[in-house]
């Protein structure tokens, strides 16, 4: 099979030594995390900026699959796209996320990611040096021809769904980072309703196959996903299906 659209030399990130892509939730509680410097509720959840997009409307009719178009094929593109928009956008707030800014993978006031090593031992790393690692990581990934097929007549290898799942968890989690500390970068340079847009076609895809756990959106009720609001929201205003 044909990976179509699919350009061969993504731009590198910079090797980090932490191993391969982790392939299990691991999430520490009660963690400080990044704080959120703009009082009770974050300013991702607040008018205007909580519903400013580039695309009005359901996000469905966008991550049907296209007729004559193979699903998995679908799917990969898709992973690249999103890869590729998610690793451009950290690419411009990458200096104000820092081993100092960042000590920890937060995603919410007591919620921060663990890293899992190939021998399996959790780790907390910055969110610098977690970001770098599943960018690196999933590019490999992208470039291995067995696992995203680009010569027609080769076939998808059997654990690429579970292959993309982890990935996509990955993925949700550098989303819900941004949200959580890095929204007033975002913010600084007025790409919210270009960010927003990208979670919700993200939220949508993932949806539409099969490729997030609501938990993993939304978190514990004592460790929750500050970004799990933001689909919450979405879903009662219609802009993601309920
Ligand atoms: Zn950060």
């Amino acid at each position: 099979m044909s990976f179509f659209g699919r350009n061969k030399n993504p731009r590198k990130r910079s090797p980090t030594p932490t191993g391969s892509l982790s392939r299990e939730n691991s999430i520490n509680e009660g963690g400080s995390g990044a704080t959120t410097p703009h009082g009770d509720k974050p300013l991702y959840l607040c008018s205007p900026f909580a519903d400013a997009a580039l695309v009005n409307g359901n996000f469905k009719t966008i991550v049907t699959l296209p007729r004559y178009v193979d699903r998995m094929e679908w799917v990969a593109m898709n992973i690249y796209d999103f890869y590729t928009n998610l690793n451009e956008f950290y690419g411009v707030i990458t200096d104000c996320c820092t081993q100092q800014s960042c000590p920890t993978m937060s995603a919410g006031p007591n919620l921060n990611y663990s890293w899992i090593t190939p021998d399996r031992k959790q780790m907390s790393l910055s969110a610098p040096t977690y970001i770098d690692s599943v960018m690196s990581s999933v590019q490999n990934l992208l470039e291995d021809e067995t696992m995203f097929p680009t010569k027609s007549g080769q076939d998808f290898h059997q654990a690429f769904p579970t292959t993309i799942r982890h990935i996509y968890r990955q993925f949700l989690r550098i989303f819900a980072h941004i949200y959580h500390a890095h929204f007033h970068d975002v913010l600084n340079l007025r790409s919210e309703p270009h960010f927003n847009s990208l979670f919700a076609h993200f939220l949508a895809f993932g949806k539409e196959y099969g490729l997030l756990d609501v938990k993993d959106i939304k978190g514990e009720p004592n460790a929750p996903v500050g970004a799990g609001l933001l689909w919450e929201r979405w879903k009662e205003s219609g802009k993601l299906e309920a």
